[in-house]
């Protein structure tokens, strides 16, 4: 059926019904090994992933992997970047997980990962971020650090609506915004399109409002820049509170009235809903991190605050991410291909292997990720890390190579 995947004859499918998984023993799980480092960090996930499957459940349960491709391999295999059996591969498979893939600043092709997101319809970008014991950190209390983002995935500046200086397209949009609009726009701009929808946003919004009450958690927090990009950010927090109102008025109350009504105190089994400003949010997260729980936010902010949250918790070696739609994900770390480490066997490959985990939470398997969660910060604590963490260690913590870790991780089941 494919022209190079190759099927394992050995597992099978994971199926949905209705909006459920029904998950087999033996699981076909595609996998993009990815560009850059995905090469160090794809291999040394693997090998953890199938000891901890294998530690949980004995030989009962086994994942089938199946490489599929995109980027530079598929390149050469396809001589595309982006190969339609890949697609194909996601959407049969229902589950996916990756490496990065490389996507050029200011030219050639667009990204290849923004790609996928968007042909699949996998709107929420989940990216928790949290302290695991004995990681070295940037701030003080980097134990206060909880959060979970759902960053809108499929919109905003990342649609790709974008024109060069002095091509006819943007010659002709400044001219009709000019003329027609009355815009004030220099003749030799390159000119870029920011939709933001309301059934996106309010999909977005509404997923982050069901995690937040399935997983108990306090509250939600909006992060806009609608005091300057009013209908379309501005939207995105008016449409949440709109939501929020109409979907949840018996679970939420908005920030607003837990202060005119309630006197500050959060009435008994109600979750708080409020906003912040994009900047103030940069630095709130800094300065009263413990008083955030789920951040929902337009795609470019989503992008923003992960790596900043990260930073306070080990880097992004240790940022993981799933991009889910209804009935679909593909999992995969917050960071890139970090060329100029690539096939260097140095990265810290964390960052997919708690990708992986939250794959297998998705997938029901929760003692793996309990297995990998707990091994992960023995290592750590033991201060058998690789480079990035061992350099923010204090004394000379001698770095692990990236498959040198994944074995000492191995080695704490
Ligand atoms: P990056 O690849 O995320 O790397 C930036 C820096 O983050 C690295 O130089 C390194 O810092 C640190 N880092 C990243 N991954 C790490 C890991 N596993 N372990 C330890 N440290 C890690 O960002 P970039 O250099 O801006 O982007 C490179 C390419 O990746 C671009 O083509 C970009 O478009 C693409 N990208 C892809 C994805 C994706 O596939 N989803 C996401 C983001 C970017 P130090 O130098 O301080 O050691």
């Amino acid at each position: 059926m494919f022209k190079h995947v190759q099927i394992p004859n050995w597992g099978e499918p994971v199926k949905v019904q209705g909006n459920q998984y029904s998950v087999p023993d033996k699981p076909i799980i595609p996998f993009i090994e990815g560009d850059g480092i995905g090469i160090d960090i794809w291999p040394a996930s693997q090998m953890v992933f199938d000891a901890a499957v294998k530690k949980a459940y004995g030989g009962k349960r086994q994942v089938a992997w199946m490489e599929i491709y995109a980027g530079e391999k598929a390149q050469k295999l396809y001589n595309e970047w982006l190969p339609n059996e890949t697609i194909e591969a996601i959407r049969q498979y229902t589950i996916a997980i990756k490496g990065p893939l490389t996507t050029p600043v200011g030219g050639g092709f667009r990204s290849l990962n923004v790609a996928i997101r968007q042909i699949l319809n996998l709107y929420a970008c989940i990216r928790p971020v949290k302290y695991y014991k004995g990681v070295p950190s940037p701030v003080r209390f980097p134990e206060k650090m909880n959060v979970v983002v759902f960053r809108e995935n499929t919109e905003d500046v990342y649609a790709g609506i974008e024109y060069k200086k002095g091509t006819p397209e943007a010659r002709k949009l400044i001219d009709y915004l000019i003329k027609e609009l009355g815009a004030n726009i220099a003749l030799d701009s390159g000119i870029g399109i920011k939709p933001i929808s309301e059934t996106a946003s309010k999909r977005l919004i509404r997923k982050g409002i069901d995690y937040l009450l399935k997983q108990n958690r306090r509250n939600i927090t909006l992060m806009h820049k609608g005091n300057i990009m009013k209908f379309t950010e501005g939207a995105f927090k008016d449409w949440g509170y709109e939501l929020a109102r109409e979907e949840y008025g018996d679970h939420l109350v908005s920030e607003e009235e837990l202060w005119s009504k309630y006197d500050g105190k959060v009435p008994t089994g109600k979750k708080v809903i409020m906003d912040r400003i994009a900047d103030n949010m940069l630095q709130q997260i800094l300065t009263r991190t413990d008083e955030y729980d789920i951040i929902a936010t337009p795609n470019l902010n989503g992008d923003y605050i992960s790596d900043a949250c990260a930073a306070q918790v080990g880097g992004l070696g240790m940022a993981p991410g799933a991009n889910i739609g209804d009935v679909m994900g593909v999992f995969e770390a917050t960071h890139g291909t970090a060329p100029k480490y690539a096939g260097q066997d140095k990265v810290n490959p964390a960052s997919l292997m708690l990708s992986g985990v939250l794959m297998f939470q998705y997938l029901g398997w929760n003692e793996v990720g309990s297995i990998i969660e707990a091994a992960l910060e023995k290592s750590i604590l033991q201060k058998r890390v690789t480079y990035d963490l061992a350099r923010q260690m204090e004394g000379n913590v001698k770095p692990l190579k990236s498959s040198e870790f994944a074995r000492s991780i191995i080695d704490n089941f």
